[in-house]
Parts: structure tokens; sequence; C-alpha cells
């Protein structure tokens, strides 16, 4: 069984309480409360999700800013977090470098540090983070329909080039591409103000956390559709084209996960809305397709179906 073949079986629950709008299965959970909160969880292990001896406030940063992205995508401010730190030793330099990572993100987004716990043993960081909604509705998963079209923000494939790269070490690493992809990698930027501008404008979004291909194909399983996908669109950064052969680098931005981008569709006629809600953002972003009738996406070239690897990462 993968991952989500487990939290199905063991964890689903029907929730039978009305407070839960939205429960198991999309970037975060919402509840009615006044404001409504949307609420996640992500835990980050050393070696799993960043390699040995990656710098303190990497990690500090990386942790928070996973969270933020989960509620980003569902179109909520983040304002509260809490974090459980398991260290194997209380090592002043160490933490001093890792509270600055993690308190420069909360700082810069407004999220307020509330509570937590400490323990002893093997690293992993453990970050809750819930976010307020204005009033608009979640921007859920489920909300795309056939016709709809598919867009992402900014460029993918920066964060696994990057991760690839820190491990093989070499002469592409040490390059100023290389070590903006590293950048990236080791201090993602959430699309905080995008998300939230998407609130009300799109009809589905997702955080681009296991690669395109994966996370898209979560929206179209929520949303009840397929993907119609022209790989010429999907953004690559210049650094990444520069570190990477084309398709070693389409691969990275189809497969490779860590991007934490948005993905979202919207209805044709929003495309306007979505122009304007993303310039409100700061943001950029590329319209990469439509979504379709049926299931699963069609990567095409030159409007010619090809086939791609596009597996995400999976832990089981
Ligand atoms: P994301 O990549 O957006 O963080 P995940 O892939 O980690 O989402 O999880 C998919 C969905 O399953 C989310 O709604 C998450 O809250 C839920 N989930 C993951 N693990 C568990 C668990 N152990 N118990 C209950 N729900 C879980
Ligand atoms: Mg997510």
């Amino acid at each position: 069984m993968n991952e989500f073949e487990l939290i199905r079986r063991y964890f689903t629950r029907p929730a039978g309480d009305a407070d839960v709008l939205v429960g198991i299965g999309d970037d975060a959970a919402v509840l009615g409360t006044s404001p409504r909160l949307a609420v996640t969880v992500d835990t980050l292990v050393e070696t799993v999700h960043f390699p040995l001896r990656t710098a303190a406030d990497a990690v500090g940063h990386r942790a928070l800013a996973v969270n933020l992205s989960d509620i980003a995508a569902m179109g909520a401010r983040p304002r509260w977090c809490l974090l459980a730190l398991t260290l194997p030793e209380g090592e002043p330099a160490w933490l001093e470098a890792f509270a600055g990572g993690f308190h420069a993100l909360a700082e810069r987004y407004g999220v307020a540090l509330v509570g937590g716990n400490l323990t002893h043993g093997p690293l992993s960081v453990t970050v809750t983070v819930l976010g307020a909604f204005a009033d608009g509705a979640p921007l859920t998963r489920s909300g795309g329909r056939a016709g709809d079209d598919v867009y992402v923000t900014g460029t993918l494939g920066d964060g696994a080039g990057g991760l690839a790269l820190l491990r093989d070490g070499g002469e592409a690493a040490d390059g100023e591409a290389g070590r903006a992809l590293i950048e990236r990698f080791l201090r993602p930027v959430p699309r905080v103000e995008a998300g939230v501008a998407l609130a009300g404008v799109a009809s589905a979004a997702i955080d681009v956390s296991d690669g395109l291909g994966a996370d898209l194909e979560h929206l179209c399983t929520a949303s009840g559709c397929g993907a119609d996908v022209d790989v010429e669109r999907v953004p690559l950064s210049a650094e990444l084209a520069a570190a990477f052969a084309p398709e070693a680098a389409l691969a990275r931005a189809l497969a490779g996960g860590d991007d934490y981008e948005l993905c979202f569709s919207a209805a044709p006629g929003d495309g306007e809305r979505v122009e304007a809600a993303m310039r409100s953002a700061g943001t950029p972003v590329t319209r990469i397709g439509t979504l379709t009738e049926g299931s699963g996406i069609v990567w095409r070239r030159g409007g010619e179906r090809v086939d791609l690897p596009t597996e995400g990462y999976l832990h089981f």
C-alpha cells in the first residue's frame, strides 16, 4: 500500500461533525469556527526530507515553509503555528540558527508561534499551522470542472534540481545557477499572498510538493476530471535550464517535487480575474493546460501525446 492507501484505510473516518467543513484529503482541514480555520501539520525528518548536516536555519525555514504552502493552497492566511522538535542534542549554536530561520519566515508572514513540544531523539521537526479565511469559501482540491484552465505559479523543478545538486555536488553545484537552485530547495518561498488572492477566483488548488504530475493528479481525482497539459508551457527557470539538459530539467519539473508553487484551475471566463489576482500578489503565473472529462493527465508536446515519467515521491 502507498501512503495514500494507508491514510484511507487506517485514518479516514466519517467526521460526523458539522464544524469539519473539509476533513482528510486536502492540503489542510477547514474548521467552521469564526473565522473559519485551515489546519495542517507536516513533519520533516533528517535524511528523508533534508540531507544530513543541512544548515540549521534552512531546516527551521523549510519546516515552516512547507506548512505555510499547504495553508496558502486552501486560500487561507496563515496566522498561528506550533512547533514540535525532536533533537539529538540541545546545542545552542544549532538552536540559535534554527530559530533564526524559523522566526524570520514567521515574521515575514505575521505568523505567531503559540506552542509546541521539545523532546530528545533523532532530528525531526513537526510544525502545525492554523490559517484564517477572510470570508470567501475555502479553495479545495475538488472544485475543478472539465473545461477549466490549469495554471501554475512561478517555475517548477528548481527544488528537485537543487536537491540533486546538493546530493551530487560537483561543478554544476558550485556555479551561480547551481547555488540558486540549492537555495530554492533549502529555503522555498511559500505562495502565501497568491493563495489568499486566489480564494474566490480559482475553482480548485493544490500546492506542488510532490511534483506537478502527482499533485495535479490529486486535484483531478478530487475534482472528478482529467487534465490535458502542454509540457512546452510548463515554466522552467533560467537556472534550471542552465544546470540541466532539457529532458532532465523537464523531468525535475514534472516529477521532482519540493517546488511549493501552487497549481490551480479557474473557469475559462475568469482568466482576467486570475491575472489581476496574481498581479496583486506579485506572483508570476502560467496557464499550462485544461481540465478534461474523464480521468488522468495527458501530456502533449506540439499537440502530440507524449509519455513522460511523472510519478511523484511516495513514502511507502
Ligand atoms: P500534503 O502533501 O498536502 O501535506 P499529504 O499528502 O501529507 O498532504 O496528506 C494527504 C491528506 O491526508 C491530507 O489531508 C492530510 O491531512 C491527510 N493525512 C495524512 N496523514 C494522515 C494521518 N496519519 N492521519 C490522518 N490524516 C492524514
Ligand atoms: Mg499540499
